[in-house]
């Protein structure tokens, strides 16, 4: 079976192609991406109307080059999943409504699914089935959670997440202290690799004795930046970007890691994936590969462009969802900008 998937929850119109094939093995087939991101650049964040009207005017031809791409017509496809939240209202509505359209031309069904589960569920296109249960990290632009995969198609519980910044926001302001471009991640990626990540002591939140054992706090390494490269500044001194970036990358990775290793740990979860789009930082990836190879972990990561918004891994959890026979949603479906990940399709 043939599922689209339909992404335009921020600022990635993303159209995915996956085959379901009978063993629940789901293929790549397609994976179009237009992004809106260098219309936010300039204000250093995603502005909701300026990515509405981008999805607007990139879904139908987004739509298009995943089929020449696949090889497939639009008559071949057997379901359709769409984001149907969490993320921007009017940005996630131009893909409910486009999707809808679809379905209802089509006369297939249509299943609204969850945009954070989407970010696990995209690992199986490279890595194979998830095993059950299995731990997600799953660290963006807007969230940073661990969470307890039983079933990628249906339950999903939270067992940590950020009291303040989601990692991925933290190296957004980050890279505007240094002066850097939008989105931050990866450019201080890049900075970090010709610093020393051991030349600032930044601090790691959230990892007292009284911290709660699975939350995180970013925002206070913000400020922490901030005051040093404004102490830095008022000495009249060079901001040495590359250590600033290695200190700070290394502080985010260090206490993503250790929580992420002490959750799997503790509940005896044999499986960590970390996803989202910091899930595409180096350094997060190399120091997990060390630290979950000392604890007998198996790690995945799936790779760099799968990790950023895509409707591959929205076709994929579509294909899950297909497949564990879940109920299609209704054609009154609407977006939920607000959608928890306990609710993996509405
Ligand atoms: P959410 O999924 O929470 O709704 P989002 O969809 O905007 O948010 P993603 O597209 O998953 O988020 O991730 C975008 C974030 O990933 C940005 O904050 C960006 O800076 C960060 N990012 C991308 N590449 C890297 C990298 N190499 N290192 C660190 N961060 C990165
Ligand atoms: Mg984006
Ligand atoms: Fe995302």
């Amino acid at each position: 079976r043939i599922i689209m998937g339909v992404e335009s929850s921020c600022d990635e119109t993303g159209i995915g192609l996956v085959r379901l094939h009978d063993d629940g093995t789901v293929e790549l087939l397609a994976d179009e991406v237009a992004s809106s991101v260098e219309q936010h650049a300039r204000f250093g964040g995603v502005v909701p109307e300026v990515a509405s009207r981008a999805h607007l005017e990139a879904m139908v031809p987004t739509t298009r080059r995943a089929f020449t791409t696949a090889g497939l017509e639009m008559s071949d496809v057997d379901a359709i999943a769409v984001t149907a939240g969490p993320g921007l209202a009017g940005a996630l509505l131009v893909g409910v409504s486009a999707a809808k359209a679809y379905a209802a031309a089509l006369g297939v069904p249509l299943y609204g699914v969850n945009h954070l589960a989407g970010h696990i569920a995209v690992d199986t296109l490279q890595h194979g089935p998830l095993p059950s249960p299995c731990l997600a990290l799953l660290v963006s632009g807007g969230h940073t959670q661990l969470l307890r995969v039983d079933d990628i198609a249906g339950k999903i519980t939270e067992i940590g997440s950020t009291v303040d910044d989601a990692a991925g926001e933290a190296y957004d302001k980050v890279a505007r202290l240094l002066g850097l471009p939008y989105p931050g991640g990866p450019p201080i990626d890049k900075a970090a690799k010709a610093g020393d990540p051991q030349a600032i002591a930044f601090p790691r939140g959230m990892t007292g004795p009284r911290d709660a054992k699975f939350d995180f706090s970013f925002s206070g390494l913000k400020t922490a930046v901030a005051r040093w490269v404004e102490g830095a500044q008022a000495r009249g001194e060079e901001i040495p970007v590359a250590d600033v970036a290695a200190s700070f990358q290394e502080a985010v990775a260090d206490v993503l890691t250790a929580k992420a290793v002490r959750a799997a740990t503790e509940s005896g979860i044999g499986t960590l994936v970390i996803s989202g789009g910091v899930a595409a930082n180096s350094r997060l990836s190399s120091l997990a590969a060390q630290r979950c190879a000392e604890a007998g972990i198996e790690l995945r990561v799936p790779r760099p462009r799968l990790c950023t918004d895509n409707g591959a891994m929205i076709a994929a959890l579509g294909a899950h969802v297909v497949a564990a026979g879940c109920a299609p949603s209704s054609l009154d479906l609407s977006a939920n900008p607000a959608l928890p990940v306990s609710a993996v399709s509405v």
